[in-house]
């Protein structure tokens, strides 16, 4: 284990990775109105270099923000101040992040010696790559792997196309990990994909789906950002795009879609973890998928999966108002979360973007929902804030399965619901 430590300060030293000693992540009730003015207000105060780890502001969610160390004595008083309750959701981040680390390298060096892959491990970049490759080596009739372009800093972006042949049949899109730190959802994504890689030719329901759909899976959607996550900084979100004028990097590549972009629930502030871009489209991972899925033409299903909060979420996010599929996918979402909750007793609210967490603009969903992809939903995964994005390892595995049952359902409804 000191070993372990040893090489890992190493790699610290040379990647100059971001450090978290004594954070803490306060989650905030608010139980009035004038508690959620109080904190947009907190939201201004650049001074503190607070962290929020949920968006929006409302009394019937509570607020969850990482808060530097030396910013800790100042929050908490503020919050005292204004008579606004909280408790410590994670009492020191950086311990969390060292655990994690630890856990990394030892599962790194369990699969060289048994040339095999850990599902209940994170994994870089390049080993969730070359996981990709395995399994399209080992499917080579039913998967196959579709490089639908370059990110800002050129790492290729790689959806993993399932397919029993046809052309352009009808097809469904699941992308995870648009935003990188959720590392739950890329984890998921990769167990996902094995999944429906052994259950076709077993599962009759895969099976009946894959003999009339496609499936393409986008396992690392923002891989940039991913990769960031690993060297330098594991809490962050965005693309890495270089801002002009700005020395602060990034997009939020979920308020980047051109779909009331630029209007609530997005920052115009370029150092803003919600910073929707210059203009629609401006990250390039987006402009990668949209131009798929506008090549393609016949998706009819979008799903994108993020983390955390077990929510599972149809459009709009850009506006409270219903969308003419309200019902519809009410219904769906409602039964598919009863599949899901059904493994582990997993909790899940159902609804809108806007009516369920927040308003925020120019989402993935609402941009598909837009241009006639009728089934269009977004997962927010485990866990409701006990760990928030720094999920233990060994829940990957319970998360995506009971996320798969959720997914099954919907993917199974599409396939009976031609349209
Ligand atoms: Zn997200």
């Amino acid at each position: 284990m000191k070993l372990y430590l040893a090489v890992f300060a190493l790699l610290a030293a040379v990647h100059c990775e971001e450090q978290f000693n004594g954070d803490q992540v306060l989650r905030i009730q608010a139980e009035s109105e004038s508690h959620t003015e109080v904190l947009k207000e907190l939201k201004k105060n650049v001074d503190w270099e607070l962290d929020f780890w949920t968006h929006g502001f409302s009394t019937e969610r509570p607020v969850d923000i990482r808060v530097p160390n030396t910013s800790l004595c100042a929050v908490k008083d503020f919050l005292r101040e204004n008579n606004i309750s909280f408790t410590v959701m994670i009492n020191n981040v950086q311990e969390l992040l060292d655990k994690e680390r630890a856990e990394m390298v030892n599962n790194e060096g369990m699969e060289r010696e048994t040339k095999s892959f850990v599902f209940a491990a994170y994994h870089n970049l390049e080993t969730i790559y070359a996981f990709m490759d395995t399994l399209v080596a080992s499917h080579p009739n039913l998967i196959s792997k579709v490089n639908i372009g370059s990110s800002y800093e050129n790492r290729p972006m790689y959806a993993l196309k399932f397919s029993t042949g046809g052309v352009s049949r009808p097809a469904i899109w699941v992308d995870a990990g648009i935003h990188a730190r959720e590392w739950v959802t890329q984890a998921s994504a990769v167990w996902i994909a094995n999944k429906i890689a052994s259950d076709y030719g077993v599962d009759p329901s895969v099976t009946s789906l894959l003999g009339q759909m496609d499936i393409y899976l986008m396992i690392v959607t923002n891989p940039d950002g991913y990769a960031f996550t690993h060297t330098n900084n594991r809490m962050w979100r965005k693309t890495r795009s270089v801002n002009l004028g700005s020395s602060c990097r990034g997009a939020d590549p979920n308020r980047n879609w051109d779909a009331g972009f630029g209007g609530t629930g997005a920052s115009k502030d370029p150092c803003s973890d919600s910073y929707h871009g210059p203009y629609a489209n401006s990250e390039v991972e987006v402009k990668n998928v949209v131009d798929l899925i506008k090549g393609h033409g016949n998706f009819k299903s979008f799903i994108s999966i993020h983390s955390y909060s077990q929510l599972l979420m149809y459009p709009y996010g850009y506006t409270c108002a219903d969308i003419p599929d309200q019902s519809e996918l009410h219904a769906v979402g409602t039964a598919a979360i009863k599949e899901l909750t059904s493994l582990y007793n997993t909790r899940y609210q159902v609804g809108s973007i806007c009516n369920i967490i927040y308003t925020a603009s120019g989402g993935s969903i609402d941009w598909t929902y837009n241009i006639g992809i009728k089934y269009s939903f977004a997962f927010e995964l485990r866990d409701t804030g006990y760990y928030g994005f720094l999920l233990p390892a060994n829940q990957i595995i319970p998360t995506a399965e009971e996320t798969w049952l959720g997914l099954k359902y919907i993917m199974g409804y599409v396939r009976d619901h031609p349209y």
